[in-house]
């Protein structure tokens, strides 16, 4: 495989998975989860709606996105800034954004 056609398939792959955050975001706002009030705005989504799972996807999992925010430990539960419940470091959703 040519350098470009490693960049572009990096680069597709990118717009697959913003393609696909942004058809959760929608499916958790069509389904009214994400009211405009203030004291909804707060809300998480379901792990359901998230498609969470408690293994990593590939090299991407929790604890190298923007959203997790750690546990005591680096190997213990921490939660999400977007996603309800306890999340382990290992685990990853379809709204995972790596870390820069
Ligand atoms: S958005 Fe998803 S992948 Fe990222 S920390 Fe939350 S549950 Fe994990």
């Amino acid at each position: 495989m040519k350098k470009n056609d490693a960049e572009f398939d990096v680069n597709r792959r990118k717009l697959l998975k913003s393609g696909a955050t942004v058809a959760v975001i929608g499916a958790v706002a069509a389904t009214g989860l994400l009211k405009s009030s203030p004291a909804r705005a707060q809300s998480k989504a379901s792990k359901a709606v998230a498609m969470y799972q408690s293994t990593p996807h590939g090299k991407d999992q929790c604890d190298n996105c923007i959203h997790f925010i750690p546990g005591k430990t680096p190997k213990s539960q921490g939660s999400c800034k977007i996603v309800e419940g306890d999340i382990s470091p290992n685990g990853w959703c379809v709204m995972y954004a790596r870390k820069a």
